[in-house]
């Protein structure tokens, strides 16, 4: 054993970070051969690559010594204030710059929540199933998660009994084609959801990256602005990943200004600040409205990528097997008979170069439910998406059958 030890001790909590055996498995997803509905990436076709090389171009040229320099951690000013006014879209007016602070993609922003919000044994109220990048982040600060039951029209009001609520740091919502199971709060869950928190006092962390991405049914107002007029506090996180290009990571967060305040020396420890010619740049692109231009396109390609998938599957899935219909963003949620695990299926799916992700991880409480898979639509061309769900249907009869 001694012969074996290295020469360095992690510490506690890198310790506790276990690799998920779905990780492994999912790494051979990468070979081209393989179908894959596993990845959590946008569409590269929908990148506005000419737009944000222009906007890069121009900041350089006109701006470039600023742009190379370091600047405030609270972000970029004209940026910050862009958001401030682009949040009346989502039904939250009055929001003042102040309370914007631009980060390095919403995924930092949940880990930077995580340090501000949770002790050792802090009781963390998440839906069930949740965002596993938010269950990885806050992991690390080591909660009590309190799983939040959803059902097809997300997250259940209801469900925040007294007991579920007291003492809890925060609640974890994503409203809008819920990543993983593409659902949607409806308005009346909203108002209920608000109310609710605004009476127990619990912070609602609103995570909304897919919101712009909503290609039918009715756009909805945002949690921040219900909460606000309801007098409860809400942390929302917005992100250029889905709208623009994940690789750029850029996000926001926007939440009262003591919050903003904390959450800005925490950054400031983190990275000092999101990179200067990033936010100018995106703001130089998004200025003009760019973005109303832009975002029907996207909307439109997966629109059309999830009618192939809900498509497909209507012919090639069992009667047995039921799944969600998302009104925007990238993923679907599909519940198998009971007594199948959709681990099972993967190993057996890998087999015949078709990969998904089982929806096990997604669990944050001993809730879980191993009969649920999540299925990405927006990367797999028309064909191979029919080709991969009729294998798919065949597995999943071959397991009812046997
Ligand atoms: N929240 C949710 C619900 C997500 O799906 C993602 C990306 N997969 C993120 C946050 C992180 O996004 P980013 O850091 O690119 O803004």
């Amino acid at each position: 054993m001694s012969s074996t030890a290295q020469p360095y001790t992690f510490s506690q909590r890198a310790q506790k970070i276990t690799s998920s055996t779905i990780r492994e498995i999912l790494k051979v997803t990468e070979r081209p051969e393989i179908i894959s509905f596993a990845g959590g990436l946008p569409a590269p076709q929908g990148f506005p690559v000419d737009t944000i090389n222009a906007a890069y171009d121009r900041v350089l040229r006109e701006n470039g010594r600023s742009a190379l320099q370091y600047g405030p951690t609270e972000g970029y000013a004209p940026l910050r204030a862009w958001v401030a006014n682009d949040l009346k879209r989502v039904g939250a007016a009055h929001v003042s710059p102040d309370e914007v602070l631009i980060v390095s993609g919403s995924q930092q922003a949940l880990d930077m929540l995580g340090k501000l919000f949770i002790d050792p044994g802090s009781k963390v109220l998440v839906e069930s199933p949740s965002y596993l990048g938010a269950l990885q982040s806050f992991s690390l600060f080591e909660p009590r998660y309190q799983s939040v039951a959803t059902d097809a029209g997300g997250l259940v009001p209801e469900a925040l009994t007294d007991e579920c609520v007291r003492d809890a740091r925060f609640i974890y919502a994503l409203p809008n084609f819920q990543n993983p199971t593409g659902t949607t709060l409806n308005l009346e869950r909203r108002k209920a959801l608000v109310a609710r928190c605004a009476q127990a006092g619990v912070p609602i962390i609103e995570d909304d990256p897919y919101g712009d991405l909503r290609y039918a049914g009715q756009a909805l107002p945002g949690l921040l602005g219900l909460g606000r007029a309801a007098g409860a506090t809400v942390i929302r996180l917005g992100s250029f990943s889905k709208v623009l290009a994940p690789g750029l990571r850029l996000g926001y967060i926007v939440a009262p200004q003591p919050i903003i305040a904390k959450l800005v020396q925490i950054k400031q420890a983190t990275d000092l600040h999101t990179a200067t010619l990033t936010q100018m740049a995106v703001y130089e692109a998004v200025n003009g409205g760019f973005l109303e231009t832009h975002l029907p396109t996207v909307r439109e390609l997966y629109k059309q990528q999830c009618g192939y998938m809900l498509k497909a599957m209507e012919e090639f899935f069992p009667a047995t097997t039921a799944w969600t219909h998302p009104e925007g963003g990238m993923f679907l949620w599909v519940t198998l008979p009971e007594h199948i695990d959709a681990s099972e299926l993967l190993a057996r799916a890998i087999q015949q170069n078709v990969a998904f992700v089982p929806g096990e991880p997604f669990y944050a409480g001993d809730d879980r439910r191993i009969n649920t898979l999540r299925l990405s639509f927006v990367t797999v061309p028309e064909d191979k998406i029919r080709q991969g769900i009729a294998i798919l249907g065949r597995l999943i009869n071959e397991s009812v059958v046997g």
